[in-house]
């Protein structure tokens, strides 16, 4: 089975300040893989290129065999297969939890309302919050924004889910109900890239942790490698 995202020799610039120095990395199908590291490290623009919010300079990324260039209608196949959780939940403040969910199916893929709907509040109800539905994202808690941002990402039925930081902007109380949330899609075998400081999720659910500082993988290897008690 052919890796779901292969990145080799990454380089990015952000100015002339050198933010990716020669990255590369291999996602198998169905690998979780944890990126973690200080703060500025690049690993919130590692990820971010992969469904090129950033784009790359210099090396190669290909996603699901899609190889990312300039091409738009490339990078919009990519996006469509590629979901995306951010720190700050992203969703529409002046759109019910609901319009949030049906919004890209319908625009992107065409899908029916009522089917947008009904597959809508299938996901919803997996993140446990149907009955939140109607409601606007400024009612909910932080970690039930994040789960409807899981819900809305998983509405598209995307290959793989990079996580950005989901838990870094809740309340310590709400965290594990997101990062709940995250370890039972990890066990249903989606393929995940997630940056997160949640050492406890990376141990229980990460098949690769990978350690970055200063642009650059310092370190990969397997969740025991990282954690062996001394
Ligand atoms: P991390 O996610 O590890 O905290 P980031 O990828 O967000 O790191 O940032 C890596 C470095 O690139 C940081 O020094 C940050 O200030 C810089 N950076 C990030 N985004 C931009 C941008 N849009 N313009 C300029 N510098 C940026
Ligand atoms: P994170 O580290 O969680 O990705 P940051 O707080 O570093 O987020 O960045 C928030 C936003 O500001 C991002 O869009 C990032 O690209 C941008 N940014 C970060 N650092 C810089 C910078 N030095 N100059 C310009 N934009 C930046």
């Amino acid at each position: 089975m052919p890796a779901a995202v292969t990145i080799s020799q990454l380089n990015k610039y952000y100015g002339i300040y050198h933010a990716l120095r020669d990255v590369s990395l291999t996602v198998q199908q169905g690998e979780k893989v944890v990126i973690c590291g200080p703060s500025g490290s690049g690993k919130s623009t590692l990820i971010r290129c992969i469904n090129r919010l950033e784009e790359h300079h210099s090396g190669t990324i290909d996603v699901l065999g899609h190889v990312l260039d300039d091409n738009m209608s490339r990078i919009q196949e990519v996006r469509r297969e590629v979901g995306m959780v951010f720190q700050n939940f992203n969703l529409f403040p002046h759109m019910t939890i609901l319009e949030n969910c049906v919004l890209s199916p319908m625009l992107v893929r065409g899908t029916a309302r009522k089917e947008a709907e009904e597959q809508a509040m299938h996901f919803l109800t997996r993140v446990r919050i149907p009955e939140q539905a109607n409601k606007f994202p400024g009612e909910l808690s932080g970690g039930q924004q994040q789960r409807v941002a899981i819900a809305r990402a998983l509405c598209m039925r995307p290959k793989v889910m990079l996580f950005d930081e989901p838990t870094s902007a809740l309340d310590p109380e709400m965290i594990s109900e997101v990062l709940d949330v995250m370890v039972s899609l990890a066990q249903e075998g989606m393929t995940m890239i997630c940056v997160t400081h949640e050492m406890g999720f990376a141990r229980q659910v990460a098949d690769k942790v990978v350690f970055m500082d200063q642009g650059a993988i310092v370190e990969s290897g397997a969740p025991t490698e990282f954690f062996n008690n001394p």
